[in-house]
């Protein structure tokens, strides 16, 4: 950490303006404690390593359970120099007793606190999801960064998210969401905008490269970032994987998809045409979109055309695939909602194209049959025609 207290309360921030003697003359003066913990701790004045404070010998505190790299302390440095040069009141590492957090950055911009975590080794969803809760109850909104190093891009729009990057995605109005990295020692933001769930680990997202020093803390907090709007050419390039892949060890939602396809007699490299869309909310599921989309349309081919079910039919339908461990749903911690949320939203889709209807609020009919393409080559020109013609999200 980059701040403590000495015995007699003077915070002192290792941030900027200090000679080495003058620590070096401090810490022989002085005693240092922890803002968190009031344990004592030491002032590191190391060549090699940044200078930085820390515990002594076994560490209870709450705060220093994730061991600061250099590549951690030089970022929460370059952030807090990126702040407060644009005149934005920023306070670095302050410790707020009402919550027992310890943000990066506290930072007071246009009447509201944003507290900025930069994370840069990983931590339990568990943690992650109580100090995300801790701010938002204290009305302050959490901006979480990831370390630069813990991007995982496996091909130029193709990213791996694990779930604590998943649950950090904030909501964009126009581009559905973004997530940002920085990277300290090129001195740049990483951002991931609009990003759709392939699987439970991979994205498809569009990434946006500013240099920090050329990006107003607006535009971060924000993710004000002007893109061409996204096409679905991508989303095919997808869809087509989905058809041609084989999988040689499946887990346990592919093995049972392949299953539940086999009892119907479908291949299920042709599943429909009307699944496999990153429809609105659809990031709540875990689960390829493909695969969970595909079981809703095999369930309600179970009712015969013209007669009722309800949401709450397809919701338990879901809901018991999801307690016997097939599908899987994720937190999105600044998202309101819920995995019926992405239920609801494809059941929107299915009434667009004419699949289901809607007959009161709460009832639905099935209108048609889905036409399950014969070849993959047929699949992929009407999945193409699909998505022209419909609007996916
Ligand atoms: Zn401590």
């Amino acid at each position: 950490m980059l701040v403590a207290y000495t015995e007699d309360r003077k915070r002192i921030s290792l941030i900027r303006g200090w000679e080495k003697e003058q620590l070096e003359k401090l810490r022989l003066n002085h005693r240092f404690v922890c803002p968190v913990c009031k344990a004592p701790v030491r002032l590191k004045l190391g060549t090699k390593r940044r200078w930085h404070f820390s515990h002594y010998g076994e560490v209870k505190c709450s705060i220093e359970l994730e061991a600061e790299s250099d590549y951690h302390l030089l970022g929460k440095e370059q952030l807090y120099d990126w702040i407060i040069s644009q005149h934005i009141q920023a306070l670095l590492e302050p410790y707020l007793s009402s919550i027992h957090q310890r943000p990066d950055i506290l930072v007071h911009y246009d009447g509201r606190y944003y507290a900025i975590e930069y994370q840069c080794s990983p931590i339990p969803l568990t943690a992650f999801e109580k100090r995300t809760n801790g701010y938002l109850q204290e009305d302050i909104t959490p901006i979480w960064i990831f370390g630069g190093n813990r991007m995982t891009r496996k091909s130029s729009s193709l990213f791996s998210l694990s779930p604590i990057e998943w649950a950090a995605l904030q909501p964009h109005v126009k581009l559905n969401n973004f997530l940002h990295y920085y990277c300290s020692d090129i001195s740049q933001f990483f951002s991931l905008m609009n990003s759709k769930s392939l699987s439970s680990q991979s994205a498809l997202s569009h990434l946006v490269t500013s240099k920090i020093r050329e990006t107003p803390f607006q535009t971060i907090i924000k993710g004000e970032f002007s893109l061409e709007q996204p096409s679905n050419e991508l989303w095919l390039t997808i869809k087509k994987k989905w058809r041609y892949s084989v999988t040689p060890y499946p887990n346990r939602a592919q093995q049972f998809f392949r299953e539940y396809c086999l009892q119907q007699n479908i291949s299920h490299y042709l599943y429909p045409i009307e699944a496999g869309w990153p429809t609105k909310n659809h990031q709540w599921m875990e689960t390829s979109p493909h695969i969970w989309q595909t079981l809703i349309l095999i369930y309600l081919s179970t009712y015969p055309i013209q007669t009722h079910f309800t949401f709450k039919d397809v919701y338990r339908f879901i809901k018991e695939l999801i307690e016997r461990g097939v599908c899987s749903t994720r937190t999105l911690t600044y998202y309101d909602g819920h995995y019926s949320y992405a239920i609801m939203s494809y059941l929107q889709l299915l009434i667009q194209c004419g699949v289901i209807r809607r007959t009161n609020t709460k009832e639905f009919i099935r209108v048609k049959n889905v036409q399950y393409p014969q070849s993959i080559d047929e699949a992929i020109v009407r999945d193409e025609a699909f998505a022209n013609r419909f609007k996916i999200n």
